[in-house]
């Protein structure tokens, strides 16, 4: 398996959509779409989602009359591209509008955190592009050279500044962040930080910093929080992770040294634990995973599996290890 095959299986990074790039700035041809009968708008309100939530979470995409029939009060729009025949848009909501989802109780605005493990892998892919476009052209309503108010141009992929004078245009922008599982004689480096929820644990992480390469953000994040230095460092996969504008670029490691010692007091805590630590942990329910969700739960995963005659999803299927819940914390910290 390739880094690109592995990437596919990371949630949110599995897409049939085409961008079709060349359409954004072709204003004709994007008018026509709007009211074209094979267009589909996604809604957004809120940071959250239209889905019809039975029998299975889906996203619920109508059409452009819909839009105009409802007179939605419409804050930002993108052209996503296409899938099949259909050509995808975003739309998000003002907060402010009032929102009745058709009366039908199978329908309603659902966050992506909670349900991206239970859609169908190239709609959480779509939805975690249009939630992060959004988050974006929230953040950047205003020209950060002059402070002037800036307007969506190019169907929703870029904000001009509209002073005369600047007109500076702003680009969608993502955070890089790292992760990284750290491999000592079989065992892998966990650690959790004291605000997170009771016993749960998870592999190295942390933002890239200017001036610096990925493969230096991991050697100095795991440093700092773990004084463990590394001798080997490949790539594994990435995931986009709109929670609320991150690309993570997962690496695994190995390390120099054993010794943890907790320099920047980021961590509450962190240990070397085999294979088998962690299935004793699950199993008294001391020690508890990242979400399937997560590029860290894949990161584990992987180490696990080549450490062990089972499979990691089947050992948790097996304890029926409870996965739903979500913590808060992954909103701001990775
Ligand atoms: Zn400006």
């Amino acid at each position: 398996m390739d880094e690109l095959e592995r990437s596919l299986l990371n949630v949110f990074t599995y897409s049939d959509l085409n961008r079709l790039v060349s359409y954004r700035n072709d204003d004709t041809r994007l008018q026509s779409l709007f009211s074209d009968a094979s267009s589909r708008y996604v809604l957004f309100h809120r940071s959250q989602f239209l889905a019809k939530v039975q029998p299975e979470i889906k996203p619920l995409s109508i059409r452009g009359s819909e839009i105009e029939r409802y007179e939605l009060d419409i804050r930002s729009q993108v052209f996503l591209g296409s899938r099949g025949k259909k050509h995808y848009f975003a739309v998000d909501l003002a907060d402010s509008a009032e929102i009745k989802p058709v009366g039908r109780g199978d329908v309603e605005f659902i966050g992506l955190r909670e349900s991206g493990q239970q859609l169908k892998a190239e709609d959480a892919s779509m939805l975690s592009y249009a939630k992060a476009m959004f988050h974006w052209h929230h953040a950047h309503q205003f020209c950060g050279k002059c402070g002037s108010p800036t307007k969506s141009a190019v169907s929703g992929h870029l904000r001009q500044c509209i002073d005369t004078k600047c007109v500076k245009a702003h680009f969608p922008r993502i955070d890089p962040a790292i992760i990284v599982a750290v491999v000592n004689g079989g065992k892998c480096l966990f650690g959790r930080q004291k605000a997170w929820p009771p016993h749960r644990y998870s592999v190295i992480a942390g933002f890239v910093e200017p001036g610096e390469s990925v493969e230096q953000a991991v050697v100095r994040e795991v440093f700092e929080e773990t004084n463990i230095a590394l001798d080997k460092v490949n790539y594994h996969s990435s995931q986009p992770w709109p929670f609320p504008a991150s690309i993570m670029l997962g690496f695994a490691a190995s390390a120099a040294n054993a010794k943890i010692i907790l320099n920047d007091g980021e961590l509450q805590d962190a240990h070397w634990r085999s294979v088998r630590e962690v299935v004793a942990g699950m199993v008294s329910r001391q020690f508890r995973l990242p979400p399937k969700l997560s590029i860290a739960y894949r990161l584990i995963e992987d180490w696990f599996n080549a450490h062990s005659d089972e499979k990691l999803a089947d050992v948790m299927e097996q304890l029926n290890v409870d996965q739903t819940w979500w913590p808060r914390w992954i909103e701001w910290k990775l």
